[in-house]
């Protein structure tokens, strides 16, 4: 426990998963840790960790000068901050708000916040509850730069990787929503790809291996694509279009003929046939990222 952590001392509003991991690892850390959660109850364990349970949000927040707040979305996080009380506690204070939203919402409520003379950063996690305090957790947060390196020995307490992306108070929320956008697109396919093997088979145990190898291609395809797509270079010899798309009707045809739905290859191949019908059925399957982009 650092002399730092000994001294400081932080608020966590919000004790869903994600919240209980931010306070269990702000007292592993030995960080003065004021909790306060919709529901009562859930803050039980961390009690008896050491945490301090209080019975409003306004004593919550005028217990500690940074509040980080992490609950479903913004909507709640109006609801709770948004109340007199709280935003007169607030005043003068820092809340940091790492729950999940879109870029419109980071703005809207960095206004408010300025608006109340509440010191604002906007963030984002985007890896899950078990990585929080280890080295494996991945913070993002954007806003002013000084208050970030103000509460910086704070936030580190939760260990992990934090990265500071600008002062643009919606880059957090935005880099959360395309890194949420390959994610969720990208399990969606997974979980497609066990049932369409489960009917042909195949268990997910014996898969597994085999997925976790084409996950193992992805980083270097990633780089290699982003570098394309600034560059606007979209060839690709080793992989056109047209071949992209005859082995996505490929999984296709196979799912609907076990009956399974295609909804989420047949949204991918109608990407890549769009291309085609553009006129690039030779270059690779970036140039939809282009094409996309086009407003
Ligand atoms: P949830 O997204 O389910 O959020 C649960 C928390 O939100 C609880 O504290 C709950 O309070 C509170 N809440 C919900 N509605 C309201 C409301 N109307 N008013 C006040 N509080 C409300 O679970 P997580 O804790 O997992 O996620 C919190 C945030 O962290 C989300 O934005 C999520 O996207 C993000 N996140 C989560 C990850 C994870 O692995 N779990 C990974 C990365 C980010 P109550 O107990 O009273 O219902």
């Amino acid at each position: 426990m650092s002399q730092q952590n000994e001294q400081s001392s932080v608020t966590v509003i919000g004790l869903g998963p994600m919240g209980r991991a931010l306070a269990g690892a702000f007292l592993d850390a030995g960080v003065r840790t004021t909790v306060w959660n919709r529901t009562p109850g859930r803050d039980r364990e961390l009690v008896e960790r050491g945490a301090i349970s209080v019975g409003s949000p306004e004593e919550a927040v005028a217990a500690s000068g940074l509040t980080v707040v992490c609950v479903v979305n913004y909507d709640a996080v109006d609801g709770i901050l948004r109340r007199d009380a709280v935003t007169a506690a607030l005043k003068g204070r820092t809340v940091v708000n790492l729950t999940a939203d879109t870029p419109h919402r980071a703005r809207e409520a960095a206004q408010w916040a300025a608006e109340h003379g509440v010191r604002y950063l906007d963030g984002a996690i985007m890896t899950p509850t078990v990585t929080i305090g280890t080295p494996a957790g991945v913070f993002i947060y954007s806003g002013p730069a000084d208050l970030y390196d103000e509460h910086r020995p704070v936030l580190d307490a939760l260990s992990g990787t934090h990265t500071h992306l600008g002062e643009k108070i919606c880059r957090a929320a935005a880099y959360d929503i395309a890194l949420l956008d390959i994610f969720w697109t990208a399990m969606a396919g997974y979980n497609h790809a066990l049932a369409v093997a489960r009917a042909e088979g195949i268990t997910a145990r014996e898969l597994a291996p085999f997925a976790q190898g084409i996950g193992a291609i992805l980083p270097a395809i990633f780089e290699g694509v982003a570098e394309e797509v600034d560059d606007e270079n979209f060839s690709d010899e080793g992989s056109p279009l047209t071949s992209t798309a005859s082995t996505m009707a490929h999984v296709i045809h196979t799912s609907e003929a076990h009956g399974i739905d295609a909804g989420v290859m047949r949204a991918a191949e109608g990407l890549a046939r769009q291309a085609i019908g553009r006129g690039y059925g030779g270059e690779g399957f970036h140039r939809v990222a282009e094409l996309l982009g086009r407003r």
